[in-house]
């Protein structure tokens, strides 16, 4: 009887278990905790939301509203337990988190086509054939043996550990006559935003980043600025070793007074048109949204207090009076370069018979995890059954997810959540924002009647 072995019971554990029994074949979800617990989860239970309560927006018009609507009619057991242990959240679905675990812990350890066996995995499991696949499902914290099994796997180069998110600020509030346009070396980006060769030719004087120039004063305050602030006291995750690429400016900082001047502060190739010459640092600022309305602070991942990074990055010329739509952070996460490793099904490219759901794959975000925690465990049980597994339409919010992850440019890859940027354009879309949001989502929910079909 053929079967499906899935690691890790977290969102997209326990929801590709749950479709997978549904659909009559047998389940084997390893869950390491607690004999083995994680630097973040509490409990022992399955599904263990790890920090916020909430699983965002649940209207339509937000696209992770559509993709909530679109696991519901596919009977998803996260959603479903969602619902029961709801709490007053306004336009958002926030839970009770305690009883939502509870809930999924119930519903998997009861079925009857499902074994949980707490232990943890230390490799990837053996292929025993197509009919009975494999699931990994391990997560952001994904135990260190594992990783490295899935290291080896992938290749070394794609495989991350950690995400090191820049700061946002909104473009109307950057003081436009302190900065100025240049790519370093007048190069342009290329068109996926991929640094360019010489082939994108020179830059047009317009450039593709602003540039914040500072002065040896302002450079010498905002250092001391910068190496005095207050860090953000983060989970106990692994908080001194980060990657040498992606070190938190504050870190960096503390290396030499002149360390931010050689790395992201680096001025060499940005002449300033006013003086038509370098200034004695810069920060760059790159577009951030199709809209141009937000920027990011490049290289500027920091693990500053929220109220701190405020402080300190708006003695940055320029942006004296921004406004943050995001700060930066640096957490550990464990993820796959989904477009060079997985297919539009969430099969592995050089595997037929192994998958990857949830945050591992390269998706960010619970609900997106359980999302693709359920395609995983549809087309598991697909090639079970002896099926062809089969990807969700691309008009579709749980289609577009998969997409992107198995699509998106492999140069810089960065785990998304689900946006309506990412479900297919609309041949012809509305004017109005609104207009446009409702017309994606009834075309999406009628795509998905259709699929499901
Ligand atoms: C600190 C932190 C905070 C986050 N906060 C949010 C938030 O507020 N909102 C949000 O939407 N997203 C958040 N995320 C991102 C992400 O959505 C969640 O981590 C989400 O739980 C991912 O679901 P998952 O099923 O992929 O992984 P998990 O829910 O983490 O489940 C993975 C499971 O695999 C188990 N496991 C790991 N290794 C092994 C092994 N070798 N053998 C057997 N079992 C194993 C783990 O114990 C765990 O139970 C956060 C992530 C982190 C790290």
């Amino acid at each position: 009887m053929p079967s499906i072995r899935i690691v890790g019971g977290g969102l997209a554990g326990c929801e590709a278990a749950w479709q997978a029994a549904s659909r009559g074949v047998p389940v084997t979800l390893y869950e390491m905790r607690p004999a083995r617990p994680t630097e973040v989860h509490q409990t022992d239970r399955l599904a263990e939301l790890v920090c916020s309560n909430s699983l965002r927006g649940d209207k339509l018009d937000n696209a992770v509203g559509l993709l909530k609507e679109e696991m519901r009619r596919l009977d998803s057991l996260v959603m479903r337990a969602a619902t029961a242990t709801r709490v007053p959240a306004g336009a958002a679905l926030a839970v009770d988190r305690h009883a939502f675990a509870h809930e999924v812990t119930q519903a998997v350890t009861g079925h009857p086509l499902i074994a949980v066996v707490r232990e943890e995995l230390t490799g990837i499991p053996p292929s025993l054939g197509t009919a009975d696949p494999v699931i990994i499902a391990t997560g952001p914290l994904t135990s260190p043996a594992l990783a490295a099994s899935i290291a080896a796997f992938v290749g070394q180069d794609y495989l991350y550990f950690y995400d090191a998110i820049s700061p946002i600020v909104l473009a109307g509030t950057i003081d436009a006559s302190r900065v100025y346009r240049a790519s370093r070396w007048g190069r342009s980006l290329g068109p996926q935003g991929e640094p360019a060769g010489p082939a994108c030719g020179i830059d047009d004087g317009e450039g593709d980043y602003l540039n914040c120039p500072m002065d040896a004063g302002e450079y010498a305050a905002f250092y001391d600025a910068l190496t005095h602030a207050e860090k953000a006291t983060v989970h106990d995750l692994d908080r001194e070793r980060f990657f040498e690429g992606c070190l938190p400016i504050e870190v960096l900082a503390h290396r030499g007074v002149d360390t931010l001047r050689f790395g992201p502060m680096k001025p060499v190739g940005l002449p300033d048109p006013r003086t038509g010459r370098p200034p004695y640092a810069v920060v760059q600022l790159r577009q951030d949204n199709l809209a141009a309305d937000h920027y990011s602070l490049v290289g500027f991942q920091t693990q500053l207090k929220w109220g701190e990074q405020a402080r300190v990055l708006r003695m940055i010329p320029g942006l004296e009076r921004a406004e943050f739509v995001r700060f930066g952070m640096v957490h550990r996460n464990t993820y796959i370069n989904g477009p060079t490793v997985l297919r539009e099904t969430w099969q592995a490219r050089q595997r037929d018979d192994l998958l990857f759901a949830g945050q591992i794959s390269g998706v960010e975000g619970y609900v997106e995890s359980a999302a693709s925690g359920l395609l995983a465990g549809i087309n598991a049980a697909a090639l079970a059954r002896g099926d062809a597994p089969r990807p969700a339409p691309r008009c579709t919010a749980i289609g577009a997810l998969a997409y992107y992850v198995s699509h998106a440019s492999a140069g810089n890859y960065q785990p998304s959540n689900i946006t309506f940027g990412i479900i297919e354009p609309l041949p012809s879309p509305p004017r109005k924002a609104a207009a446009r949001r409702t017309a994606t989502a009834e075309r999406a929910l009628a795509a998905l009647a259709d699929w499901m079909r």
